[in-house]
């Protein structure tokens, strides 16, 4: 039996990782964890029988107590209790599947308790990468990646060990905006940046790969876990999703990793790696897929991928702060309190105005989301 711990059980990745258990008779869930959505939280213990509940809210906590009284499961909440779940004796993998920054301190956690991490939660690597990365190897964990392209480049660097990366190519779809031009994007509504053409993934994700901040965050993400150079890290757009990314070697042979989009494959394959195993579902069918095609991602008008990269050049605390003012600019959108361009003018002035601070601790990260939120607020 091999054990595992999700934090962030009810969202995309949780509820997929949960399916990829459900077809597995070798994987235990020992705990499970959400936001706020207890309903959710009492079928999956009832179907899982976790030993664990975390809840972020105290008051979900005590009803969910309450809901569960028949079953012998211990429910924790706040911050304490996903670090409580991070540590969780017996569990092997952490599965990562929390949106935003809140993750970085159950993921060192767990790291420092010996669990090896799927991990979804780019957020996290992409703003403490240069704590966790080495932190992994001082404990001989293992950071598996589940989010797609970082899956299709772990899996095309299977068997490379000694062999030089020249390039990492990494594929976008574009997102539902893709040969828009910025005049077109002034008046999008958050009905239509929630339509991915081919992911069904969680709202702020779906609306990163909107602004093509997803591609930014997943170009840092890709920089920690292969330790590759950002000018060696090249975007490629690929509106089918049908090759999930790529790898360069220095003979110039490009291996690719190819399938339908779907995400139990990369989380399946981080938590039996290096091992496959039977996955049902649709598979490619290149008789009628016809055609796969590339272009250039447009820079101009999608400036979350530029600015990703200007943050990630700076490094130290200014990926932070584009995270931060992302995610805070994000919830604003989602809420209809500001236009969908606003969010690149957010991003933008909140990294104008950080004074930056080289390799942060984690209180020094955790103090610059502070500082991003509260500036935000006052200022919009
Ligand atoms: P989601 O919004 O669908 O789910 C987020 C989960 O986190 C939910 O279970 C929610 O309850 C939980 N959560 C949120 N705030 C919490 C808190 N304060 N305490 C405890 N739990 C909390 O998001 P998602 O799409 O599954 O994405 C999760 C992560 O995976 C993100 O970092 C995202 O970038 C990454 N990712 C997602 C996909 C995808 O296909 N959905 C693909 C690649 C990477
Ligand atoms: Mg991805």
């Amino acid at each position: 039996m091999k054990k595992i711990a999700i934090l962030g059980s009810t969202g995309s990745i949780g509820t997929q990782t949960l399916d990829v258990v459900r077809h597995n008779d070798n994987l235990q869930v020992l705990a499970i964890s959400a936001g706020s959505n207890i309903k959710v939280l009492e079928a999956q213990a009832r179907e899982f029988s976790p030993k664990m509940i975390a809840v972020w809210q105290e008051d979900k906590a005590a009803e969910l107590r309450v809901m569960l009284a028949d079953m012998d499961v211990k429910i924790v909440s706040g911050m304490e209790g996903l670090l409580e779940l991070a540590v969780l004796e017996n569990v092997e993998i952490l599965v990562t599947a929390i949106v935003g920054m809140i993750g970085i301190q159950p993921t060192i956690a767990a790291i420092k308790a010996g669990k090896h991490i799927a991990l979804a939660n780019k957020e996290t690597l992409v703003t403490a990468g240069h704590i966790i990365m080495p932190l992994a190897k001082e404990h001989h964990v293992d950071i598996l990646p589940v989010d797609s392209e970082h899956s299709a480049i772990f899996q095309a660097l299977h068997g490379e060990k000694d062999n030089k990366i020249e390039k990492l190519l990494i594929t976008a779809s574009g997102g539902p905006f893709r040969g828009r031009t910025k005049e077109q994007l002034a008046d999008v509504r958050k009905e239509d940046a929630l339509k991915h053409p081919n992911w069904a993934m969680g709202q702020k994700i779906t609306i990163d790969s909107a602004t093509l901040v997803n591609k930014g965050l997943e170009v840092m993400e890709a920089k920690w876990l292969f330790g590759v150079d950002l000018d060696r890290i090249q975007v490629v757009v690929q509106p089918q999703s049908i090759i999930h990314s790529m790898v360069q070697f220095e003979d110039g042979s490009v291996m690719a990793q190819l399938g339908t989009p779907d995400m139990r494959l990369p989380i399946q394959y981080a938590l039996y790696y290096p091992n496959r195993r039977y996955l049902g579902g649709e598979r490619l069918d290149f008789g009628k897929l016809a055609q796969i095609t590339f272009e250039n991602p447009d820079m101009d008008t999608f400036k979350g991928l530029p600015m990703a990269m200007q943050a990630a050049r700076i490094g130290g605390s200014m990926p932070t702060v584009f995270n931060a003012a992302n995610e805070k600019a994000v919830a604003k959108f989602l809420n209809n309190e500001i236009r969908f361009l606003d969010i690149y003018e957010m991003i933008g002035e909140a990294m104008a105005m950080h004074q930056c601070v080289e390799n942060p601790t984690v209180e020094e990260i955790l103090r610059t989301e502070e500082e991003v939120y509260q500036w935000i607020e006052s200022r919009w």
